[in-house]
């Protein structure tokens, strides 16, 4: 049963796939406002120049839409080989300050380069709508391999090379004072050739925090309560708008998605918001004792859902910490068990 609290990604269904018709009016984003938007010295115009495609040099095909999310509609497209295009929803982007925010972070996006972040091409904008160009991952989400309908059995060898490229890839965007803010499995993309690609860096601070409240409720996206650290739980609680990302709060969203690889389940999937929120900031974690693996696989959890910030790992001594992992003695550990509930634990 799905808790009615709970809200997925608008309209997703979960496994990426999508029913629902891409509204042509659905991004109103006043030019004049953007005209208007002062930036700041000439090495900012062009940058921003050099990464704006225009909306026609795209070729939108049929069917053109892939999913819907919190920020806006992805759709497929063609601009000298495959992308995704994500529109964002701007009718929400009030304040220039915000914009010029965005607007930093969208050029430090397109700046970087690693095998296991997706391509970033550039920015489109129309008087309508602005768009993210960004490489079209082929493959599956990583939380439809393990959640998904058709979940796929993930065994501990290639948990540890996913878990590997995911941290070699933010600890390349922590270098680059990049923090990703949103690392979840359904921003991770296991393409054909087993390789890792991380999407959708930085866009959250786009999203207007506002938790509708529903019968003294809050409603919160499905899931994302589970890769967030006690710390922005606490602000999430005390009815802040902006939350307080750090690399620390990337490290604590690693170690959900490392629990998901080793348990193919989902941190208090079955609790309310409520009751995460209460516990999660009291620094309650999942339990690990029904997870049948070695002390080192839960050590690693652990230190990343470690309650105060600074005594989280970094991602280079995760990188570490998995290359470290005694691969023999894996081998033989048994298998992990599926742990669907922690109803128990309240
Ligand atoms: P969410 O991350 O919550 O699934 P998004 O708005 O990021 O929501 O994505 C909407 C849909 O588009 C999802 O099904 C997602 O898998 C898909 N998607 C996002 N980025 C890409 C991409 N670069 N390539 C292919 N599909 C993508
Ligand atoms: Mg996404």
């Amino acid at each position: 049963g799905e808790d009615p609290q709970v809200h997925d990604s608008q309209g997703s269904n979960g496994d990426g796939s999508i029913s629902a018709e891409l509204s042509p009016g659905g991004h109103t984003w006043d030019r004049n406002k953007w005209n208007n938007f002062t930036i700041r010295g000439p090495s900012a115009q062009n940058s921003w120049s050099e990464v704006t495609i225009p909306l026609n040099k795209i070729e939108f095909k049929k069917n053109k839409l892939i999913g819907k999310g919190r920020f806006g509609s992805v759709v497929r497209g063609y601009h000298f080989g495959d992308v995704a295009v994500k529109f964002l929803n701007m009718d929400h982007v009030e304040d220039e300050d915000r914009l010029e925010h965005f607007k930093a972070e969208v050029a430090s996006f397109k700046n970087t380069r690693h095998d296991n972040i997706v391509l970033c091409l550039g920015y489109c904008l129309d008087h309508s709508s602005l768009g993210i160009v960004m490489g079209l991952c082929k493959g599956r989400t990583l939380h439809s391999i393990l959640h998904g309908p058709n979940a796929e059995r993930v065994d501990m060898v290639a948990a540890i090379k996913y878990a590997t490229e995911i941290c070699q890839g933010v600890s390349y965007l922590h270098q680059k004072k990049i923090i990703h803010k949103d690392l979840r499995t359904k921003n991770i993309f296991i393409e054909s050739k087993q390789r890792a690609v991380i999407t959708d860096l930085g866009l959250f601070s786009m999203q207007r925090l506002r938790f509708p409240k529903r019968n003294n409720s809050m409603v919160v996206p499905k899931h994302w309560l589970a890769y967030l650290a006690p710390e922005l739980i606490r602000e999430i609680a005390g009815d802040l708008r902006e939350l307080s990302f750090s690399p620390q709060s990337d490290v604590f969203s690693f170690g959900t998605i490392w629990f998901e690889l080793i348990t193919s389940s989902i941190p208090f999937d079955s609790n309310h918001p409520d009751m995460i929120i209460y516990s999660v900031g009291k620094g309650i974690t999942a339990p690990l004792h029904n997870v049948a693996t070695i002390r080192e696989v839960k050590d690693i959890l652990m230190r990343c859902w470690s309650f105060n910030p600074s005594d989280r790992p970094t991602f280079l001594t995760c990188n570490t910490l998995l290359n470290n992992l005694p691969k023999k003695r894996l081998d033989r550990s048994p298998s992990y068990p599926m742990v669907r509930s922690y109803e128990s634990i309240f």
